[in-house]
């Protein structure tokens, strides 16, 4: 019944399949010998089996839970460097005809303020991020075919692209919408979109329907199988992901990495980025009436074990996640993180009052974007508004296959340090730009290649004389 390279989803996503796995994992746990042997082939960071990964999960030993985290980190460090890659979320509808339980849009929830932005009000909200800072968004929309249908996204995407503010552009949009049709992912391929997300929410099918009782995402087959859609209609980043909590962590981690390795085993090439939120409370969604919340020691371990499996999929933590764990993930593989977001339609121009909510969920990150950048270069990471690859044609096979070779930081550092620099330049406060500007000093001397770091360096006087956006 298992085989990865069906495109039927019930057959590239097993139940019977994830349910012997979390049989097998629980069963060899204290398999010492077999543990070992998966440590050392996850030791040559070429990724591990789904069974494998699973095995991993369940091990309680400290010595190997620190393990885990150990070779996590050398990966990330690896594949990613110190880069943190930085997006903002942009709410253009919460308009939705579904009815999944755990999301406020859902079609009868009648206490959120329902809105659409204009395209007017679309160019205010991107000139704000614009003005924080921000180069790549990632579109949030509800689903509802008359007041959201593609071409209010197309032309939304167009808008966006279009709008150059002082020194200000979002050179990458990455589009989280509902699932679509082959025809449709074309049109959104050709409108230039960086990575199409859509999270599974979860994989047991079961659940699964219980969870969206109504509405076109009711559809599993529907949903599960958009990826190979959207593949077909030539995207060929594309960004999966759970929400977790509202399953089991272990089915959900298992059913993430099948879907990753059948990405893998029928495209050639695995998703470009994996998320993993966790349940957020809401308007009209108690967490406390979902029995699979995840603790934060377990959610750790599950991003190490994911960062083990697929070493070259970047991995992307929201503001759903506080200051305290987004610090421990970024030393378990995380390689974006989104700042300074709002989860309201409309709420980056103007904040909204408590009686007019229309947000989707409560974050946890309050901070702005210029105090996330500077935390993180507290912590060593560089805040990368790199947005090169997809611009350069490096996308799907060309890009994993760069990022393999290892090739791909030669241009990713000097990437990540122009854009920082334009960051510093343009927005940053007065100590975020010292403490940048000392980073950026002491990592051009560590570009490998000779060229690459001269090349750098000369980008970096002339954005400092006023040119903008270069890029290898
Ligand atoms: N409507 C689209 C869809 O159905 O996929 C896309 C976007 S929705 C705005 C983005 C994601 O937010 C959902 O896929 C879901 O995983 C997540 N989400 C919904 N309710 C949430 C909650 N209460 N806490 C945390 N994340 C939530």
């Amino acid at each position: 019944m298992y085989n990865p390279e069906s495109k039927i989803a019930t057959e590239f996503i097993s139940d019977e399949e994830i349910r012997s796995t979390i049989s097998y994992a629980r069963e060899n746990s204290n398999n010492k010998e077999l543990v070992e042997k998966i440590l050392e082939k996850a030791a040559e960071f070429k990724g591990i089996t789904h069974r494998e990964a699973a095995l991993l999960l369940e091990c309680d030993e400290p010595e190997i839970v620190e393990r885990i985290y150990t070779l996590a980190n050398e990966i990330k460090h690896r594949f990613y460097g110190n880069r943190i890659v930085m997006f903002a979320p942009l709410y253009l509808s919460n308009y939705c005809v579904n009815g999944c339980v755990y999301c406020p849009y859902h079609a009868k929830n009648r206490n959120i303020r329902r809105k659409k932005l204009t395209q007017d009000e679309i160019k205010a909200e991107v000139i704000a991020l614009q003005n924080m800072g921000h180069k790549r968004l990632a579109l949030e929309a509800g689903e509802h075919p008359l007041l959201n249908p593609i071409e209010y996204i197309l032309e939304s995407i167009n808008t966006i692209y279009g709008i150059k503010h002082r020194n200000g552009a979002i050179r990458r949009v990455n589009v989280n919408i509902a699932a679509t049709t082959v025809e449709n992912y074309r049109k959104l391929r050709d409108a230039g979109i960086g990575t199409y997300i859509l999270f599974q929410e979860t994989y047991n099918k079961e659940n699964y329907l219980a969870l969206h009782p109504t509405g076109p995402k009711s559809n599993y087959e529907w949903h599960t199988e958009a990826m190979d859609r959207a593949m077909q209609g030539g995207i060929d980043d594309v960004g999966i992901g759970v929400l977790f909590g509202l399953e089991t962590y272990r089915y959900d981690l298992i059913g993430l990495l099948m879907h990753a390795e059948h990405l893998e085993a029928t495209y050639g090439v695995g998703p470009h980025t994996i998320s993993v939120p966790r349940l957020c409370k809401a308007d009209d969604v108690d967490t406390a009436d979902f029995e699979n919340a995840v603790p934060d020691e377990i959610f750790y371990r599950i991003v190490a074990v994911i960062r083990i499996a697929v070493p070259y999929t970047g991995m992307i933590i929201s503001t759903r996640e506080s200051v305290k764990s987004r610090e421990r993930l970024l030393e378990l593989g995380v390689s974006q993180m989104s700042g300074g977001s709002c989860t309201s339609v409309g709420g980056y121009v103007k904040e909204e009052q408590p009686e007019e909510n229309s947000a989707q969920f409560d974050i946890a990150d309050h901070r702005s974007l210029d105090e996330v950048v500077e935390w993180l270069l507290d912590l060593d990471h560089i805040p990368s508004f790199c947005t090169a690859c997809y611009r350069e044609g490096r996308t799907g096979d060309r890009f994993m296959t760069l990022l393999k070779s290892g090739q791909i930081s030669n241009c990713c550092l000097p990437n990540a340090l122009i854009t920082l620099k334009e960051y510093l330049k343009d927005y940053a406060s007065p100590s975020t730009r010292a403490k940048g500007e000392a980073m950026i000093k002491r990592l051009l001397e560590d570009i490998p290649n000779e060229h690459a770091r001269r090349k750098a360096t000369e980008y970096i006087g002339r954005i400092e004389s006023g040119e903008r956006d270069f890029r290898f």
